[in-house]
């Protein structure tokens, strides 16, 4: 099957959606997509460490979602990864 790919916002490479964590904008809110049926904005994140810290470190959910990610949302990103 044909997986589409998407580009991680810290590495900036390009992989298949099922090895990127998808982030979206809800109520203000970035949160993590987990059924992968938001149609609002997203972003994709590496399922690894070093882009999850350089994620918060940009700020690039600012930048590309307008909204602050919580300390919930990067310790359930770290999760996602384990
Ligand atoms: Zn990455």
């Amino acid at each position: 099957m044909f997986i589409p790919e998407r580009m991680c916002v810290s590495c900036r490479q390009r992989k298949p959606k099922n090895q990127l964590i998808r982030i979206v904008k809800n109520n203000d809110i970035a949160k993590i997509d987990q059924n992968k049926k938001e149609t609002s904005r997203a972003i994709y994140v590496c399922k690894d460490i070093q882009c999850i810290e350089k994620l918060k470190r940009n700020k690039a959910l600012n930048k590309f979602l307008g909204c602050d990610g919580s300390e919930d949302l990067y310790n359930s990103l770290k999760k996602e990864i384990k």
